[in-house]
């Protein structure tokens, strides 16, 4: 059985979710349903009637089948995954379930990162990608289950498996194993939506996969570094999968950065050649010649320039400049039917003038274009294993101050919705991402109605300890994760961005060589 621990629409737009699903119910001799955290009213039904969570599928009782998967794409679901446990009637911590089925496990890119919040709830948590830690999984369990082997000696050998991390083998505080994190091959890549709704974020596109990772390492972002190494999928198997499709199909490309891909532009003269319509996800904004002719009908335009800033920019790592997404902006004009931007604020060496080139560029881009815009302004929260992960969390005053003011001089710029992020969630967020082993405490006491504060409180964390700078260099719980790269390179990147950020300053007039931060001549229409 396959959990989502947050909504159908939200569990059914992730391709992640779908691509386990996929690679589950495809496993020999496997039969995998789907589970998703029921919708309020639901809840509170289930509670009231003492009726446990069932499947979407089978409508069979999430305690009664033999493994209980969860994919977790958020560290917000934490608290969800625990209450879709106790309300099946599943004890939420290992240690006081017995040896009775089913067996928890748990994967996605939070828990990867930072398995540790987790680490007394999960029999066996997969570190990195599925394509190939799910297979020998499934059938060690399969195998091993069958001849009615008990819990602690299946446990004990998914320990010997590559990329699983079993917390009552390991440890479940501080481990000293070390667990390689897995990846999948280019050859497997190219994962595709299998079970389209209306009901979903994204309606019935199908969503396609062209790249896994992402080319570009920016400093903060989580996904740049635990996908790595960067993959496109090879034109050939993509033109093989486009023909599974189903006839007139609304696809939409996912990657970090699906206009990196070299055939990018090939891939969409294909599909709209087989007659499909095609949706472009996000748009780098250095390539906009990559979207080719045509109309992308009721496709939005994604754009994440993070900040207004040029310079702040090179700092934070993205090769991204304004002038750039301007000529995007203005090239895709006729072919998109809105703007999406995102930006985030609070970051490591940002200044007061940096924020203030947030509202400047939404201004530089409505200049551009009559579409609609919306704009998403989140505060910067550290991640595991990025450049930034020792940076603190600007204090919830600020942030609160700092999205005033942008929201504020964004609002008075017509037709621009914009939507952010609060700061006591991304207070909140910060401390599970980068949190350790008590922070499965905070949960429980979460999950038995505390509030945030309480829970971290009784759990004997210190919240403010995420708005402190750490050394580059300090050492994490979550070390004991081989990621393919260390703590080593994450520091020199570091200190690479305190370089570029001095370099800035001192000679303001060579950052902005060769391009202009703000282009000489429109390239606005
Ligand atoms: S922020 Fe975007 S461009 Fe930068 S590494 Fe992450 S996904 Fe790639």
């Amino acid at each position: 059985m396959l959990a989502y621990p947050n909504s159908y629409a939200v569990g059914m737009s992730s391709l992640g979710f779908q691509r386990v699903f996929n690679q589950m119910a495809e496993w020999p001799d496997t039969v995998c349903e789907r589970a998703f955290m029921p919708e309020a009213d639901e809840l509170a039904w289930r509670r009231k009637a003492g009726k446990p969570v069932v499947t979407l599928d089978g409508g069979r009782p999430l305690r009664n089948c033999d493994l209980l998967a969860f994919s977790i794409s958020n560290e917000y679901d934490y608290v969800n995954a625990l209450n879709m446990m106790r309300l099946s009637g599943i004890e939420p911590r290992a240690a006081d379930r017995t040896d009775d089925w089913p067996l928890v496990i748990a994967g996605g890119l939070c828990v990867t990162s930072n398995p540790m919040p987790l680490a007394q709830f999960i029999d066996a948590i997969v570190i990195g990608e599925s394509e190939p830690t799910l297979g020998p999984l499934l059938d060690t369990i399969k195998s091993m289950g069958s001849q009615g082997v008990g819990k602690k000696r299946l446990l004990k050998q998914l320990a010997t498996l590559p990329g699983i991390y079993v917390p009552s083998i390991h440890s479940s505080k501080s481990p000293k194993a070390s667990i390689m994190r897995q990846w999948a091959s280019v050859e497997s890549l190219g994962a595709r939506s299998v079970i389209t709704t209306p009901s979903g974020v994204f309606g019935e596109m199908v969503m396609f996969e062209i790249a896994r990772g992402c080319p570009f390492n920016c400093r903060f972002c989580l996904p740049g570094y635990a996908y790595l190494p960067y993959r496109e999928c090879r034109m050939e198997d993509l033109t093989q999968i486009l023909r599974s499709f189903p006839e007139n199909a609304r696809i939409g490309f996912v990657a970090c950065s699906p206009d990196s891909h070299p055939s990018f532009r090939e891939i969409i003269d294909l599909a709209r050649a087989a007659g499909h319509e095609v949706s472009i996800g996000s748009q780098r904004a250095e390539h906009p010649s990559q979207l080719g002719e045509g109309k992308f009908s009721g496709t939005t335009l994604t754009i994440a320039p993070e900040t207004g800033a040029d310079g702040l920019r090179k700092v934070i790592g993205k090769s991204l400049r304004n002038e750039a997404i301007l000529n995007t902006v203005a090239s895709a004009s006729d072919s998109v039917s809105r703007i999406r931007m995102y930006f985030i604020y609070g970051f490591p060496f940002e200044t007061d003038e940096d924020r203030a080139e947030i509202s400047s560029l939404v201004a530089q881009v409505r200049a551009c274009t009559k579409l609609p815009i919306s704009v998403s302004i989140n505060p910067f929260i550290p991640k595991p294993w990025t450049a930034f992960q020792w940076s603190p969390l600007a204090s919830v005053n600020d942030l609160r101050k700092w999205r005033d003011e942008i929201t504020k001089d964004i609002r008075a710029i017509p037709s621009v919705e914009v939507r952010f992020l609060g700061a006591r969630e991304a207070h909140i967020q910060a401390l599970l991402s980068r949190g350790d082993h008590r922070v499965g405490e905070a949960l429980l006491n979460r999950l038995d109605g505390d509030g945030w504060p309480q829970a971290f409180q009784k759990a004997g964390i210190d919240m403010n300890w995420v708005f402190e700078p750490l050394q580059p260099g300090a050492t994490f719980e979550w070390d004991f994760i081989n990621m393919g790269f260390g703590h080593t390179r994450l520091a020199r990147e570091y200190n690479l961005a305190q370089s570029t950020n001095q370099a800035r300053f001192k000679t303001p007039e060579k950052l902005s060589d060769p391009v202009p931060s703000q282009p000489e001549s429109s390239p606005c229409p």
